[in-house]
Order: structure tokens, then sequence, then C-alpha cells
């Protein structure tokens, strides 16, 4: 067997071993800049893995940029076939040696092989925006929220930017002096024009977009004036929506006021007094549904969603971090675990230590200095992250007149929402950030 033996390329003493074995021969690069403080040097790389990120235009379509092979191609005892050179454009090159016809020569940037050689550098690549969440409890979050007019929103690029990265960094912005004209077309446009400058709709079974009014016969507990409890939207859902908005287009009603809490806010809160309590949370199955008027939608989650794949970048983040919370108790369905003692004898006791921890959650978020309230004002659009923020709305009651007005369609309290998927805020958001 013979010893691992070295090649360096001396101006930047980059080198790869090459041993006996092939399931050790790594690359290796030394005295990469930019990774300091967290990171140590050198940093090594699985060759296969190096060899996968090749975005050469043999492996990368340059056009569509997509890959054009399966990591399954790459051959197990793939590595390179000479040491790391550093070409005239300050990159480095590998050539690889394989099963393959000819050579295949792959040219990474300093930066890449940097950011990939950093688990922080890895964690801002796609989460740079993730360091600005402003946790916030009613009286922080008035440092950081985000308020920006209609028009300039519409118009005005660093408005537009701003009401973006608030949303995303304290989970609620603010739009004002939106128009509530009466024709209900324009209407239509208002609310959803707001939501398709950022992305694309997520469209639900209430459609496009929907109506929050007072109506005799309620299918929904948001139609009633009673009191609507904290909670999240659609949770029901595989994937419910992430971003809401609601545009306030009337508002003569006496009460109504809307409540925001940050669930993020709570859950941190939690792990820190409670850890047991957190970690139960984010294991015990809570079933919701939704089964009236012809549909049935059900899902299964627990009440706090870690990222499995988070790797905690530096000490001064959070040890976990946490996805999304799903917290909504009128669409609980009956628990459809650990019902029974017919399972096995610890059933009972795992729904009580459940139990003990859903009110430990809900002991901090009914705190007084949770809860941001606010009152709807005929032109405001709130807009929220529906994983994060959970809202809700004081009773309310109209006066007379506007009772008698409701038959003309001329409601006393109207709101206008729309959901925006996920998936097309976040791109927006990576865009803005200049990922
Ligand atoms: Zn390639």
């Amino acid at each position: 067997m013979s010893r691992l033996s070295s090649f360096s390329c001396v101006s930047r003493q980059l080198a790869f071993y090459r041993p006996g074995s092939w399931s050790t021969c790594n690359v290796i690069f030394n005295q990469l800049k930019d990774l300091r403080p967290y990171s140590t040097v050198p940093a090594t790389f699985e060759n296969a893995l190096l060899r996968d990120a090749c975005s050469c235009s043999k492996c990368v379509d340059t056009s569509t940029q997509q890959k054009r092979f399966s990591t399954g191609q790459i051959p197990l005892d793939v590595h390179p076939k000479w040491a790391v050179q550093v070409n005239k454009n300050e990159e480095y090159e590998i050539t690889w040696t394989a099963q393959e016809s000819e050579d295949h020569v792959s040219v990474y940037s300093q930066e890449l092989i940097e950011q990939l050689a950093s688990p922080l550098r890895r964690y801002n690549n796609r989460w740079r925006f993730v360091r600005d969440t402003k946790l916030w409890d009613a009286e922080t979050l008035k440092e950081n929220l985000v308020s920006r007019s209609y028009d300039d929103y519409m118009k005005d690029d660093e408005a537009f930017k701003d009401v973006v990265l608030g949303l995303y960094s304290s989970g609620l912005a603010f739009i004002e002096r939106a128009p509530t004209t009466e024709s209900t077309s324009d209407l239509e446009i208002v609310v959803e024009n707001i939501a398709r400058k950022i992305g694309y709709i997520k469209e639900t079974f209430y459609g496009s977009s929907w109506d929050v009014i007072s109506l005799p016969d309620a299918k929904n507990i948001a139609y009633t004036s009673e009191n609507l409890p904290l909670h999240m939207d659609l949770l029901y859902y595989e994937s419910p929506p992430g971003v809401q908005l609601l545009h306030c287009i009337a508002n003569s009603a006496e009460g109504g006021e809307s409540v925001y809490a940050d669930s993020f806010h709570v859950a941190y809160k939690l792990l820190e007094v409670d850890p047991i309590s957190f970690y139960t949370l984010t294991k015990f199955p809570i079933t919701f549904h939704y089964r009236n008027d012809g549909y049935h939608y059900m899902c299964t989650r627990p009440l706090i969603e870690l990222d499995n794949f988070y790797m905690n970048p530096t000490p001064e983040h959070p040890p976990v971090r946490i996805k999304c919370v799903n917290y909504s108790p009128p669409f609980q369905a009956p628990f459809e675990h650990f019902v029974t003692q017919s399972e096995t004898a610890e059933n009972h006791a795992e729904f009580r230590t459940f139990l003990r921890a859903f009110k430990a959650f809900e002991g901090i978020l009914y705190n007084k200095s949770e809860l941001f309230e606010t009152r709807f004002k005929p032109g405001d659009v709130a807009l929220f992250m529906n994983r994060r923020v959970l809202h809700s709305r004081r009773e309310f009651r109209l006066p007379p007149a506007t009772d008698a007005d409701n038959t003309d369609g001329n409601y006393g309290r109207w709101l206008k929402g729309t959901y925006l998927d996920i998936d097309s805020f976040h791109s927006k958001l990576r865009q803005l950030s200049g990922l």
C-alpha cells in the first residue's frame, strides 16, 4: 500500500493527495481567502462532490442553466489527474481522470470554492436575507415595521424593495392609501396587482382573491362578526400559502381590530425556557381539516417545523432554524395519533406531554406583550407571512345604518384578500438581495 503522496501548486499552496485507495483521495485547498473567522483551513472536498459541481458547458447547459448529467454517472473513483492548476483568470482548474473517453477539465472560480468551503457562505448564498429576520414582540415590532404608500410601492423601486424585504424581516408590512373605488372590477385588480408585483398568486378554493365581509349564513368563521382567534390560513393544505394580503375597502365597524403575533419569537422563547416542550412540538402530529360545502381538505403536521438541512453556520446563529409554525385551533381535526391505549401503554402519557407543551406555547403567545394590535382604515393593505405571523380579528358590530346599506352591496366592513405563492416570494427576495 503506497503512502499518501502530495502534489502542490506553490503559488497558492493548492494540493491534492493521491493515496493508494480512491476512497480517501480528496482535493484540498489551502489558504482560501475570506473564510475567516469560522472555517478551518485547509478545505477538503470529496472528489466526486467537486466533480459534481462542475459548471462547464458540457455539464451545465449555458442557456437553460440545467445540469446535463446525473450525479449517479460520476465514477466512485473519480480523481484529479494532476495538481490543481490556477489559470490566468485566477480560477482553479482540475483535470479529472475517470472512465471517460477524454479527460474532463473543470474550472472553478475562487468565489465558488470559498463558498462551498464555508458553511456561513453556503448559508448566505441561500438565505442571506435570513440574517435580517427581526423577531418581535409588540414593542420591538414598531422599530422595524415597514409601511409605504400604494403609489410608492407601485412606482418606486426602493419603496417596493423596502416592503418586500421588510415583509420578510418582520413577517408583516403595510401599504397605505391603496384605491378603494366602488367598482368591483377595479378592486379585484388592486390587491391582486399588489401581490403580482412580487410574484404569482396562490389560488385556492376561495379563488384568486376573496372577500371578508359579514354574511348572515356563514360557511366559515371569518365571515362572522365573532372574535376570530389567532391562527394561520389553510394549514389543511399540503402547501399552505406563504404570504397573505388583506386590503381594507370599507370599515365602519365598531371593534374588529386586527391582532398579529410573531410565532417564531414565541417558539424561540419556548426553546430557551422549556426545550423539552419545544422539541415535543416539533414531533407531535396535529391534523388540520376543512370539511364543508363539498370540500374535504386534510393535512397532518407538527406545531413547529424545523429546517432539517440547516447547518448552524456560526456560533452566533440560533442552534436550529424554524421553517414554519402551524397553529390554527379553529381548523384542528380530532387527533389521529396516540388516541387509544391499544397501541402502546405510553400513548396517553405522550398526549399529555404534548398537551403540556402546547399549553406552554400558548402561555407565551397570549402574553399581551406578544400581541400587536391595529385597526384597518379604508385603503390599508396588510401583508404577512402566513407560515410565521399569526393573525386574528376581534369581534365587531356594524352600526345599524350600515347594516341597511348592505342590501345595496355597500358593506360596512369589507376586506379583500389574496395569497402569494411562497416560492415566487422567496425568488423575488433572493433577486432583490442580489443573490
Ligand atoms: Zn464539466
